[in-house]
């Protein structure tokens, strides 16, 4: 069947056969799933052998892309990395804003699957139609900016590479799959995952043109939307700041996590926000098709290149205790070039110190201290001492470590909790609880609108706001791979991106139709959690981390502030309501049914009984 916007092809790949095959995949996946995470969520969920151990040859590593991808739309050359996770054993993903996006789309294909060991490291080079498979020997235990600038010496600067550091090759649990120095994606342990099977890189060559269903008004619309971007009050100050205004917004509302999320103000939050930012910031960097470019390229204390945002920040800021930011920007490159996720490491960190402090552990720990945290960072890496034990991710280090450190281990179902305090904000603890991949903001960053509506409240709006917004981000772009930001930070209008959908594939899809889409794919993620843990998966999973509820706030304006636990409960149970869900959080039959997943409720059925 003839399509547009998407190619219509999946590439099939197997190390362990030396093996790449192009197949048309069946054409009604397109529509019912748009691409990006839909359809990594229903490969996965049809293809992917149930209960396999994430970093053994059976796991599929698949990198897909939406069908605006590659064409010259506002922020729309990225793609998304998944597979099993190795750190929370369910469903994991992220997106990578990369050329390799825009090449893989280029070369023919809307995702390419990965599956099996290659007998030796190696490195996967697509080009059109053709795939080789070559000797990456002399590549593997590089970093990955190292390893980046070398393949682009073999292959021009337009190849879009994707590729891991030595964290990946390690397989630390939290390893990311990284592209242009500071792109990075995949936080559940996408990284372990194509370390484990000897992958060091995927090389993407393509140079078809993609079918598109109206040409001249795709030309057309995407220089309207590149204008209009550029056109919002907020532009300028954006490109100056990108997201790193968050830290002082964040310090002002009291959710700026601190010593392991323990207050959510830093005494020396200023030295590590925007304004302070600008001060060593030598350029901006960005995701191709982007001219928001929000990556801040700054000197760190090293004299060496940084790329900073919001989030890599304060997690090996604040959370650790770390007030100078050439210092903060050392250890995020540092980070970067092993390849491991940020996040997740300043959580690991802040977690050991805590850990130290409180004389659980042997090895001194101490909170703000640069040269020793480089040097925890690398033991994580190479899985030394300590760090072979962080290495495993923040739950694993609670068990091993014991005490009562579980309760101050902050994750959600094993993926660490990003860069917001929640002592004081039901709803971005609601969100964090829900997210598709355990504790992320990205499904549902709602904690700037609850500031503004009101902290206390556990009531149903918030509810509300926490499901459109896992429908707009985690389902609608995510799946179409394109950015949230342009509609988050500048109000780039949502009416845009049926547009852009109308004109690449000649399909209307209406608001309805594609919150439909993004309800079935979050509800086909949720079944394969549930598939994964069987009968071991309770409500407990959707519970937030024990701090937020137990240990007020001791500082700042909302001192005393904690969760309540009662109230948590109630609202998580509104949430499956509206959500369609059992007293388990567990998809019903019916809500399956009308979401034309009826295959999938026969399947779930056998492993967990199904509610009616
Ligand atoms: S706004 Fe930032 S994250 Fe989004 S596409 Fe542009 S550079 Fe990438």
């Amino acid at each position: 069947m003839l399509m547009f916007g998407w190619t219509g092809v999946f590439l099939q790949v197997s190390l362990s056969k030396n093996k790449a095959v192009a197949e048309s995949y069946d054409a009604s996946l397109a529509p019912n799933f748009l691409g990006g995470r839909g359809f990594a969520a229903k490969i996965l969920w049809d293809k992917l052998a149930i209960g396999i151990d994430p970093l053994s040859p059976e796991n599929k590593l698949i990198f897909a892309a939406g069908p605006l991808t590659g064409f010259g739309l506002p922020n729309s050359g990225k793609l998304v990395v998944a597979a099993k996770s190795p750190l929370t054993g369910g469903y994991g993903d992220g997106n990578i804003g990369t050329l390799a996006a825009v090449q893989m789309r280029k070369a023919g294909y809307d995702a390419v699957i990965i599956d099996g060991k290659a007998k030796a490291p190696v490195i996967l080079h697509v080009k059109n139609k053709t795939a080789e498979f070559i000797d990456a020997k002399d590549f593997w235990g590089l970093y990955s900016f190292e390893t980046e600038a070398q393949l682009k010496k073999l292959y021009g600067r337009a190849a879009g590479i994707v590729c891991i550091g030595p964290a990946g090759e390690n397989l630390v649990k939290f390893a990311t799959v990284v592209s242009q120095e500071g792109r990075a994606g995949g936080r559940p342990g996408m990284g372990a995952v194509m370390g484990s099977k000897s992958l060091k890189a995927v090389v993407f060559e393509g140079s078809s043109d993609l079918p598109v269903a109206h040409p001249k008004e795709m030309k057309e619309l995407g220089a309207e939307g590149y204008r209009e971007v550029l056109a919002k009050p907020s532009y300028a100050f954006w490109k100056r700041q990108g997201t790193m205004s968050t830290v002082e917004w964040s310090q002002e509302n009291s959710v700026l996590p601190t010593f392991n999320y323990r207050e959510g103000v830093f005494d020396k939050a200023e030295k590590i926000g925007g304004f302070a930012m600008e001060k060593i910031k030598v350029s901006n960097r960005g995701c191709p098709q982007c001219n928001m470019t929000c990556g801040n390229v700054v000197k760190d204390c090293d004299g060496k290149q940084s790329e900073l945002d919001y989030e890599n920040v304060v997690m090996l800021g604040s959370n650790i205790g770390l007030g100078n930011l050439g210092q903060v920007a050392a250890l995020n490159r540092v980070a970067d070039e092993l390849g491991l996720d940020t996040i997740s490491l300043g959580n690991v960190l802040g977690f050991a110190m805590e850990a130290s402090e409180k004389g659980l552990i042997d090895e001194k720990v101490s909170w703000g201290k640069f040269k020793e945290t480089k040097a925890l960072i690398n033991d994580v890496a190479y899985r030394r001492g300590l760090g072979d034990v962080l290495a495993e991710g923040v739950q694993y280090a609670a068990a091993k470590i014991g005490g009562e450190s579980s309760n101050w281990a902050m994750h959600v179902k094993g993926l660490e909790t990003t860069a917001y305090d929640c002592h004081a904000a039901p709803a971005m603890a609601l969100a964090y609880a829900t997210s598709s991949i355990g504790a992320h903001h990205k499904d549902a960053w709602v904690i700037s609108w609850e500031v503004q509506f009101g902290r206390g409240s556990y009531g149903e709006e918030k509810v509300d706001k926490v499901i459109e917004l896992q429908r707009i981000r985690g389902g609608i772009f995510e799946s179409l791979t394109v950015c949230r930001l342009p509609w988050v930070e500048l109000g780039f209008e949502l009416e845009w991106y049926p547009k852009f959908l109308y004109a690449a594939t000649g399909m209307e899809f209406s608001w309805k139709t594609l919150n439909q889409i993004a309800d079935r794919t979050f509800t086909l993620i949720r079944a394969f959690w549930v598939r994964e843990y069987g009968r071991n998966w309770t409500k407990e999973m959707d519970i937030p981390p024990a701090r937020w509820f137990k240990e007020p706030l001791t500082k700042g304006p909302l001192k005393g502030s904690k969760l309540d636990s009662v109230k948590y409960n109630v609202m998580l149970r509104k949430y499956y309501r509206k959500r369609g869900w059992d007293e388990r959080g567990i998809p019903k039959k019916i809500t399956l049914k009308k979401l034309g997943l009826s295959d999938v409720a026969k399947q779930l059925d056998k492993y967990v009984e199904l509610s009616e």
